[in-house]
Order: C-alpha cells, then sequence, then structure tokens
C-alpha cells in the first residue's frame, strides 16, 4: 500500500465514503442529502464525485455548467446556492452527457487528483460518492484518500441477494470503519395521501444489519419529491432528508 498522499490546500476533519454494492440504488442521492443536512445545520460541507462514470452530484445541485476556477496552486470547486463545494469530472468535461471511456487506473489517478490537486479549503466534511461495486477503481481510492469511515446504501433487492455484502467485506478488507447502512427506496410514500406503502415486503434491514452487526443509520422511501428535485437540480430544497440518525452521527464525530 503506497502512503496516503497530503493535500496542502485542504483542511478536512473528517471524510466519509458513501458506497453500494452495485449502481443505481440511490448512492448519489444519500451523498446529497446527507451534505445537505449538515450544511443546513452550519457546518462546512464538500462533496467529492468520484462516480466519474456516471456522475450525477452537479446535476442534483444545479451546478452542471458551473465554470472551474483555477490558480497557479490548485482547482477550485463550485459552490452551491447553500455553499456547498463540490468538484466532479462532470464540470470537467464540455459536455454534460458525454460519456467518460477510461480504463480503471486513470479513473483511480483523476479521483486521487481531485484529492490532491483541489483546493477544498477548511471543511467539516468531505463527502466521496464512490464508483458503484466494489472492483479495483474502489479498491485504489480506499489506498489513496485518507477516509475516516464507510456509510453503505442499499437497496430492498440488495439486502435480499446480500449484493450488500460485497461492500461490507471490500470495507472490511481495507480496515476502515464502517458508520452503518442505509436502506434506499424501502417503501413508498402515496404523493395523494401520504401514506406510506411497504412494496418489497417487511425490509431485511434489520436482519442483515443484525448480522453483520452494522449500525443502521435510515430507510429512505421513493419520494416522487426527491426524484423531482434531483431533476430540477434543487436538491438542497428538500424538505425531508430521511437521515436525521444518520446526520446524529456523523455530528458527533466532529463536534466531540
Ligand atoms: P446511484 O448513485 O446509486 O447510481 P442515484 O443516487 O444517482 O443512484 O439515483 C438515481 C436516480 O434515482 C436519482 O437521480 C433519483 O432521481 C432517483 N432516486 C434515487 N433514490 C430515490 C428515492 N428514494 N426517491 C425518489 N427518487 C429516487
Amino acid at each position: 500500500m503506497h502512503p496516503i498522499p497530503k493535500n496542502e490546500f485542504t483542511d478536512v476533519k473528517k471524510m466519509y465514503t458513501i458506497v453500494s454494492g452495485k449502481g443505481g440504488v440511490g448512492k448519489s442521492l444519500v451523498t446529497s442529502l446527507l451534505a445537505v443536512g449538515l450544511r443546513r445545520e452550519g457546518f462546512e460541507v464538500g462533496i467529492l464525485d468520484a462516480d466519474i462514470t456516471g456522475p450525477s452530484i452537479p446535476k442534483m445541485f444545479g451546478v452542471s455548467g458551473a465554470k472551474i476556477e483555477s490558480d497557479s496552486k490548485a482547482i477550485y470547486p463550485v459552490r452551491t446556492h447553500n455553499d456547498i463545494r463540490i468538484m466532479s469530472m462532470n464540470l470537467l468535461l464540455n459536455k454534460e452527457d458525454a460519456p467518460v471511456i477510461w480504463r480503471g487506473p486513470l479513473i483511480a489517478k483523476t479521483i486521487e487528483q481531485f484529492w490532491t490537486e483541489v483546493g477544498w479549503g477548511v471543511l467539516d466534511y468531505l463527502f466521496i460518492d464512490m464508483p458503484p461495486g466494489t472492483g479495483d477503481v474502489a479498491l485504489t481510492v480506499f489506498q489513496s484518500l485518507p477516509i475516516d469511515g464507510i456509510i453503505i446504501v442499499t437497496s430492498p433487492q440488495d439486502l435480499v441477494s446480500l449484493i450488500v455484502k460485497k461492500a461490507y467485506n471490500m470495507a472490511k478488507q481495507m480496515d476502515i470503519p464502517i458508520i452503518g447502512i442505509v436502506e434506499n427506496m424501502s417503501y413508498v410514500i402515496c404523493p395523494h395521501c401520504g401514506k406510506e406503502f411497504d412494496i418489497f415486503g417487511k425490509s431485511k434491514l434489520e436482519d442483515v444489519a443484525e448480522q453483520l452487526d452494522l449500525r443502521i443509520l435510515g430507510r429512505i422511501p421513493i419520494d416522487s419529491e426527491l426524484t423531482k428535485l434531483c431533476d430540477k437540480g434543487e436538491i438542497e430544497k428538500a424538505r425531508n432528508l430521511y437521515l436525521d440518525s444518520c446526520i446524529e452521527v456523523l455530528k458527533r464525530d466532529v463536534v466531540e
């Protein structure tokens, strides 16, 4: 394992990565909601969008077209409406929908540079939206950045098929603390009456959390308000973040 590089332009108190066993389970959404929640409480927050092949973070915050500033020392993250700092491959490419067809080592190198060459400034929290899955890129990122903890995002189906175990095993292998697990799309809220429906049957979250000795950090329903806000680039306006207990856990890490 090579030594973790330092970033001289940055003072980050805590760095957490958000991982999932596979794509499309809402990893970027969870990253965004945590950032929004902690920013609302007055913390300085950044997001390093390491999901290079499908970077959706700038879109959720409505900053896809923002211009990256740089000087001779560093390049600087863009700032959202509420002053969350974001760096993403999406911001460096000319076209938002241009596919990034790169080999693993180059992706891993780019992510490392997002840490070493970006002037993040002083942050309480830096969240890393990891590429989905548990391949080489993810492993390299874990070795290249000084990560304090991992948050695992899962879907009801992942819990049944135990895809979530892949993410769990990777964290264990890297010897990085697992903060806990979030189940996304766990139930549905009716947009008309607000009633909750367990469309996937009884959640397996408690069983799996007990089996793997993981803390449950939250359950997020399928909420059409969230889909709309993601599409409009207005995730900072979300009324319900559903992640209060996760935010409390992360606050304790910084405040104590
Ligand atoms: P991942 O990062 O795991 O690939 P995303 O967080 O980008 O997945 O989620 C993909 C899309 O699915 C989001 O843009 C959002 O519109 C939608 N989505 C995810 N979770 C929810 C949810 N709980 N409620 C409503 N829409 C959701």
